[in-house]
């Protein structure tokens, strides 16, 4: 087992020119190079693809990675070869499917890049019988689990595809997994429960501020000149993002785009590679925009309402500062929020509905809690965080209590008044 690791650290060397691994990469890794399933939960920018990239490299065979989005694939494609990483895509995008499968049968291949939605088709599972597999490496694997924010029926067909294949070990990785989810995962990919390995979630350099909203042009507005460089700010409607981008770019003079799945194909991708190569521009988006997008300098992400759950806070917060850098988290909330959100859950089924109400009881705890925001989170991660960070508005200013009383008060009145 340590000679593994050792020949682990010396590919690790040889492949990424990476001195060293990060946080539990090395303990992911060594499961895997031993045949074991696991379920990695890491936060975004943790450097998971490394987690089934190195084995896949080092183990004979390929390593059969599901991702849930085509642009995601092409990306990682990129950096897979830049790295000299034998790798391939077999999408609805690729044209060399012929090349591609002949490099599989011959073994010629370390990674071989799938949706999901081909797990189901038995040619698929036959093509794939007719080389050696390495390993099944699942990405945002919390799309297999209707518990998490982003389910897509196909993942499920995973697990019989796996099944085919009960030798070859299985990696799932997510950077987003509260405990249900988590479990639910594990199930649903057939990955025993002592295979979790659950990594660190703090992001030290993001400062957290959540602060009642009055005049969101203004207050993001100065947040803009406080954090210059690119930022997010997530806003809840295709309406809403129309409108903030316009006022935002009237009242600052700066660049600033929308972008929601109503724009046209091309003006969306248009706005989202004008963002990632810019240095300065903001976008206004819908939850639609993020997925996938490695922009390191992100200075702050803000938001104009509330996520719908503390995972989706986390996931989209934690694009800001990938690079390090002193970064901002901002939410701007109005106590009319909680009771919009709630009102929607009307249309939710009855066994959805009390886990989504259930996850809104939780933001609204972090939302209104006079402690550091940073161990509300981490411990809604099951961490074990220090009682104040430093660095999110309540610990740098202690809040007025009395007004935290109102805030309660307002907040309670909001959420009940529904009725439900
Ligand atoms: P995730 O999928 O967890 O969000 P990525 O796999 O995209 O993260 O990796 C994020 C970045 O971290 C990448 O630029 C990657 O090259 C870098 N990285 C990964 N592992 C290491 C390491 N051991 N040392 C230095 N950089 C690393
Ligand atoms: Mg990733």
């Amino acid at each position: 087992m340590v000679a593994t690791l050792d020949n682990a650290r010396e590919a690790l060397r040889a492949t990424f020119g990476f001195d060293d691994f990060r946080g539990r990469q090395h303990e992911v890794v060594e499961r895997t190079l031993a045949g074991q399933s696991s379920l990695a939960v890491m936060p975004t920018g943790a450097g998971k693809s490394l987690t089934y990239q190195l084995p896949a490299v080092m183990l004979e065979g390929t390593c059969v990675v599901i991702s849930p989005l085509i642009a995601l694939m092409h990306d990682q494609l990129r950096s897979a070869r830049a790295n000299g990483i034998r790798a391939a895509t077999l999408t609805s995008a690729d044209a060399d499917w012929r090349e591609t499968q002949d490099a599989y049968r011959a073994g010629e291949l370390d990674l071989l890049y799938v949706a999901p939605e081909r797990a189901s088709q038995p040619q698929f599972r036959d093509f794939l019988g007719s080389a050696r597999i390495a390993l099944f490496a699942v990405d945002e694997a919390h799309c297999v689990s209707e518990w998490g924010h982003d389910f897509r029926p196909d993942y499920r067909m995973l697990r019989p595809l796996m099944d085919a294949f009960p030798e070859v070990p299985r990696l799932a990785l997510t950077a987003t997994a509260d405990r249900q989810t988590r479990g639910d995962v594990l199930t649903q990919l057939g990955i025993p429960e002592d295979g979790l390995v659950l990594a660190g979630f703090d992001r030290p350099n993001i400062r957290y501020t959540i602060r009642h909203r009055d005049n969101p042009v203004r207050q993001i507005a100065t947040l803009m000149t406080e954090r210059p460089g690119p930022g997010i700010v997530y806003a809840q409607t295709r309406k809403k993002v129309e409108d903030l981008a316009e006022k935002l770019a009237a009242s600052t003079g700066r660049e600033v785009l929308p972008y929601h799945a109503g724009l046209a194909p091309e003006t969306r991708a248009a706005n989202q590679a004008a963002f990632v190569a810019s240095e300065d521009m903001v976008i206004v988006a819908t939850v639609a925009f993020g997925m996938g997008i490695d922009k390191p300098d992100v200075r702050f992400v803000a938001h104009v309402g509330v996520p719908k759950s503390i995972e989706a806070y986390y996931q989209e917060t934690g694009r800001a500062g990938r690079d390090g850098d002193p970064s901002a988290a901002t939410m701007f909330w109005g106590a009319g929020d909680f009771a919009t959100a709630r009102s929607r859950l009307a249309e939710v089924d009855e066994d959805r509905r009390n886990a989504e109400r259930a996850r809104l009881d939780a933001l609204a705890g972090l939302v209104e809690t006079p402690h550091c925001r940073r161990a509300v989170l981490l411990r809604h991660f099951g961490e074990n965080p220090p009682e104040t960070c430093g660095n999110c508005d309540n610990c740098l200013d202690a809040p007025d209590l009395t007004n935290v009383t109102e805030l309660a008060r307002k907040l309670l009145s909001a959420v009940y008044r529904t009725g439900q």
